[in-house]
């Protein structure tokens, strides 16, 4: 089974719909069934790209990865 961390460094793929090996996909798809953790998580990063995607000014990289760490922060409280 795969760990909650392997689901994290894929989570970008993910949410950006990047094609995964069929294996991959699935255990990744898997372990989001029953982890609520990775479910909250990839949800969290979800709606963090859309409103990225949204916003009118692109964001510097380094502004959006600051935002994803506060997120990822607040993951592990
Ligand atoms: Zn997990």
């Amino acid at each position: 089974m795969l760990k909650c961390k392997h689901v994290e460094q894929r989570a970008d793929a993910l949410v950006d719909g990047e094609r995964l090996p069929f294996g991959e996909h699935l255990a990744l798809r898997a372990h989001l069934m029953i982890c609520r953790h990775c479910r909250r998580y990839l949800r969290q990063l979800q709606a963090l790209v859309r409103t990225l995607r949204r916003s009118p000014a692109p964001l510097s990289d380094t502004h959006t990865e600051a935002l994803v760490e506060r997120i990822v922060d607040r993951q592990s409280e």
